[in-house]
């Protein structure tokens, strides 16, 4: 079954190498109970790892079953590892965060065995092998000869045909070594080949054929009479040789690759608990990357819709045309040809729905012996609707009002406190004087959410009232027009230049157009939040690196636990998927803790301000899902990929 030829193995030592194996010539049949016997140092276990597909030889050729070996892929030298071979290694090599069901179960996830099948047998393996009290027991609560037993019960798993046993007894005492010896030569008779590698002859005597190695080469090979005639395997051990433990080769590969996915999703989140802390630091520069890029968008948004709340203020689809070139213009004040007659035309253009002529002048207030100077807006009814004002307390005044050239003045806060300190009650139907006009108060508007808080007393009054009684002059400071809601606002605004310029003969007004000042803010804002987010971005790579840095860490620190999942099968994909599936639970979680952190300082920003909102949005918390574990998966590559490429014999050798 087993054949080599000319079986060389060398070692790259200094500026040379070293032969450890120089052409070792060897068959192995089938049930065949062989001992290796020899000095320290003389090659038992490099041939033993060679003939276990741990390792290649570097010379000669090796055949499993007639397969050459040197030409198979490392893929396919696992799956031989682990269909073929079990290990039992001096140090027992198990995993110390699994219990004994665990340890026993890991040869099962990577040959594809489902979970209720492999438990169950891994379960009967130890009782068969007295351990039925002991299956949830981690390997740091087992002796030294129970631990063996489970890694024994590991071995035969997968119904592996050759068990290889590199000095299985060495740190065990004579006791537990006798029962572990016991439990080969069970193994023997119930059809299984055997290889046991021992230094101690008293050992090697109970097997049937004793190869003794000196210096890489095979110095005697005979055949054991005193205790081999007894041995050999019956018909009927020879039929029940592990037939389920091949069933995972049936098992729907598709099946088989999630359960094998969600085995390395337990390993990943077992080893992350095992080292909390650790991980907590690791996750640190996602935390903060994730949390601030998720806080700088959720502040975005709640800036940007606050200052377009503002804006709406201004009237939501509202052109504001005022006299003059522009704000700056200083003529702007004795340009008189913006006149009612202006608004009235523009009232009947079809995409108009309302219009509201404004005028303005600043006048002395007076009411009783208190005095001030205010500014006087003369608006049409509409005004109030339109820039959104809200009322305190008392009404607007209306469309007769301005028709019929009223006195109704609408106040403002400012003006109430500065004129009306002293007054206990409503200040409606109060006379005020503006300009020794009197003017008879009607309503008060709350204070509005605007720019910065205005210190200016402000009083409205019909656009009607002003122009005759306090100005004389029918000119407007400026008309504000409300435009049909299925109307485009920059079409609308050329219409009006157009009618207006042809009015006039001359384009001597500008317009301000709020969309245009929304879609600035709008824009500056998003600007801004894509320059803070690239601050934001780079934080995360900061991150991922320190990810990098800790799963390179992480990799050396369990290079062993590569190498006994390796050895029992492991192809290098599952590996590579075992790390990287931590690397990206790492950065989800840290993606998780930052969406967390984010929403607590939203939390605690509410508690500060009140007209101030942080505003999230769920596109911004599934991008940070996304880009934490894309980071993962990047960042994570490289050392899963590291881990992968172990050499099997390297690893489990604690050395790189
Ligand atoms: P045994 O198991 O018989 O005690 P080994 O097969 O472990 O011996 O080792 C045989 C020789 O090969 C030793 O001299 C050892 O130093 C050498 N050797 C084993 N592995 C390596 C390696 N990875 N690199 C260099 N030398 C090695
Ligand atoms: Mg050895």
């Amino acid at each position: 079954m087993l054949k080599l030829r000319g079986v060389g193995r060398a070692y790259p030592s200094g500026d040379g190498e070293v032969e450890v194996l120089k052409g070792v010539d060897l068959d192995i049949g089938r049930g065949e109970f062989v001992a290796i016997v020899g000095q320290s140092g003389s090659g038992k276990s490099t041939l033993m790892n060679i003939l276990g597909c741990l390792d290649r030889p570097s010379s000669g050729s090796y055949e499993v079953n007639g397969v050459e070996i040197s030409m198979l892929e490392p893929d396919d030298l696992s799956r031989l590892r682990r269909e073929h071979f079990g290990f039992i290694f001096q140090r027992y090599h198990l995993l110390p965060e699994l219990n004994a069901i665990g340890n026993v179960e890991i040869p099962a996830i990577y040959a594809g065995l489902d979970a209720s099948h492999r438990r169950e047998r891994a379960v009967s393996l130890l009782e068969r092998l007295g351990l039925g009290d002991r299956t949830t027991h981690r390997p740091g609560q087992l002796s030294g000869g129970q631990q063996q037993r489970v890694s024994i019960a590991r071995a035969l798993m997968n119904g592996a045909d050759v068990i290889l046993a590199d000095e299985p007894t060495g740190a065990l005492d004579s006791q537990s070594g006798a029962d572990v010896l016991a439990e080969l030569k069970e193994l023997h008779r119930s059809g299984k080949t055997i290889i046991l590698v021992t230094h101690d002859t008293d050992i090697a005597a109970t097997a049937e054929r004793i190869i003794e190695i000196r210096d890489g080469l095979i110095i005697s090979d005979s055949a054991n009479l005193v205790d081999g005639g007894q041995g050999g395997p019956s018909e009927e051990a020879q039929t029940s040789a592990g037939p389920s433990g091949r069933a995972g080769s049936q098992m729907n590969w598709f099946r088989s690759r999630i359960d094998r996915a969600g085995e390395a999703l337990r390993m990943a989140v077992r080893s992350m608990l095992a080292r909390k802390v650790r991980a907590l630091l690791t996750m640190l520069g996602i935390i903060i990357g994730i949390a601030s890029v998720v806080c700088v968008v959720a502040l975005g948004t709640g800036s940007q819709q606050k200052v377009l709340a503002n804006i709406s203020s201004l009237g939501t689809n509202t052109l504001e045309i005022f006299p003059g070139k522009d704000f700056g213009d200083m003529r702007s004040g004795k340009i008189t040809t913006l006149v009612v007659g202006d608004a009235d035309q523009l009232a009947r253009q079809p995409y108009v729905s309302a219009v509201t002529p404004t005028v303005s002048t600043s006048a002395t207030l007076r009411h009783g012996n208190v005095e001030a100077t205010g500014q006087i807006s003369g608006v049409g009814e509409g005004y109030f609707v339109a820039k959104g004002l809200t009322l305190q307390e008392g009404r607007f005044f209306d469309g007769s009002s301005v028709t019929s050239r009223q006195p109704d003045g609408v106040i403002d806060e400012n003006t109430r406190k500065s004129l009306f300190a002293d007054h206990i009650g409503s200040v409606i139907g109060q006379v005020i004087l503006a300009d020794n006009v009197p003017v008879r108060v009607v309503g008060v508007v709350a204070k509005q959410q605007g720019f910065g808080d205005s210190q200016n007393l402000s009083v409205y009054l019909p656009y009607t009232t002003v122009q005759t009684r306090l100005l004389g002059s029918t000119s407007l400071r400026s008309i504000t027009v409300r435009v049909s809601d299925q109307v485009d606002m920059s079409l609308a605004e050329q219409a009006v230049t157009d009618f207006l310029t042809r009015r006039h003969g001359t384009k001597d007004f500008f317009i301000l157009n709020t969309d245009d000042i929304r879609k600035t803010i709008t824009s500056t804002t998003q600007t801004l939040a894509l320059l803070i987010s690239a601050i934001a971005v780079i934080a995360l790579i900061v991150g991922g690196i320190g990810v990098m840095n800790i799963m390179l860490v992480t990799v050396s620190e369990r290079i062993s636990e590569i190498g006994v999942r390796m050895a029992v099968g492991a192809r290098q994909g599952d590996i590579l998927q075992q790390f990287l599936i931590e690397a990206v639970l790492v950065c989800l979680i840290g993606g998780i803790l930052g969406i967390g952190v984010a929403l607590a300082f939203g939390y605690a920003f509410s508690l500060l301000s009140t007209d101030f909102k942080l505003v999230y949005s769920t596109q911004s918390m599934a991008a940070a899902f996304a880009v934490s574990s894309l980071i993962g998966v990047v960042f994570g590559y490289l050392p899963a990929r590291n881990a992968a490429r172990l050499d099997p014999v390297a690893a489990l050798s604690g050395t790189r």
